[in-house]
């Protein structure tokens, strides 16, 4: 019997995109705080913090200087414009984790997406969230009252570019009711985790199993 401990998966990188307001956040860290090997992936950004942001748990606030150092010392793994702000992902803690053999998630835009599948096509699933209706989204974005409204009508605008990149992903859900588009996406990502080129151990398993002889029956 081969040890469960080196039961060691290759770690995936579960790429999260969707209008703001569509619900991508909060399904998002739900599925991180209830599994302990999937890290989020905190992005750098140039935007101020909205009410109830901390530096280094939503994101890491960072002015256009701090941001731009990062980008000319190669730091991001990728970055976009995004609502006239910058926002990116650093590289060391991703490497990091996967290293550790864990996962990463990423709640990143269509442009994330994009370049972080081109640099890792084997290595990403990508996960396209909607809303289930324009008139809903604008509903949610205002009853979380963060945002000014000419912050929220420029969000509302943009989902509208956003959406047609839904082609791109692997999985689509339409997240009407909550607690359904939170067991979706957790049985999506169960279910790429089990995939066998994630999973070389099972190799050396399989040669175990196969060496195994059983004693014919009495
Ligand atoms: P918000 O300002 O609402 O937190 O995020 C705005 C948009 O930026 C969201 O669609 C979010 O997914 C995206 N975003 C957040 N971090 C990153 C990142 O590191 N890279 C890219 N490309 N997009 C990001």
């Amino acid at each position: 019997m081969t040890d469960p401990s080196n039961r060691r998966r290759r770690g995936l990188m579960l790429l999260i995109s969707s209008p703001s307001g569509a619900g991508k956040t909060s399904l998002s860290r739900r599925l991180v705080a209830d599994h302990a090997e999937l890290d989020l992936s905190i992005s750098a950004t140039t935007r101020a913090p909205r009410p109830g942001e901390e530096n280094g748990r939503e994101y890491h606030f960072l002015d256009r200087a701090g941001f731009d150092a990062m980008i000319e010392a190669g730091e991001f793994l990728e970055w976009a414009h995004v609502h006239e702000h910058r926002y990116g992902t650093p590289r060391a803690p991703v490497m990091a984790a996967l290293e550790a053999g864990h996962d990463v998630l990423f709640d990143i835009d269509w442009q994330g997406a994009a370049a972080i599948s081109r640099e890792a096509p084997g290595d990403v699933v990508r996960v396209f969230i909607l809303p289930p209706s324009m008139a809903e989204l604008s509903r949610r974005l205002h009853a979380r009252a963060q945002d000014h409204e000419d912050v929220i009508q420029r969000r509302l605008g943009r989902a509208y570019d956003e959406i047609p990149h839904w082609r791109s992903y692997d999985y689509v859900i339409v997240n009407e009711d909550y607690d359904r588009a939170y067991a979706d996406l957790a049985h999506i990502y169960h279910a790429e985790r089990l995939r066998q080129a994630r999973n070389p151990w099972v190799n050396g398993f399989v040669e175990g199993l196969l060496d195994e002889k059983l004693e014919p029956p009495r």
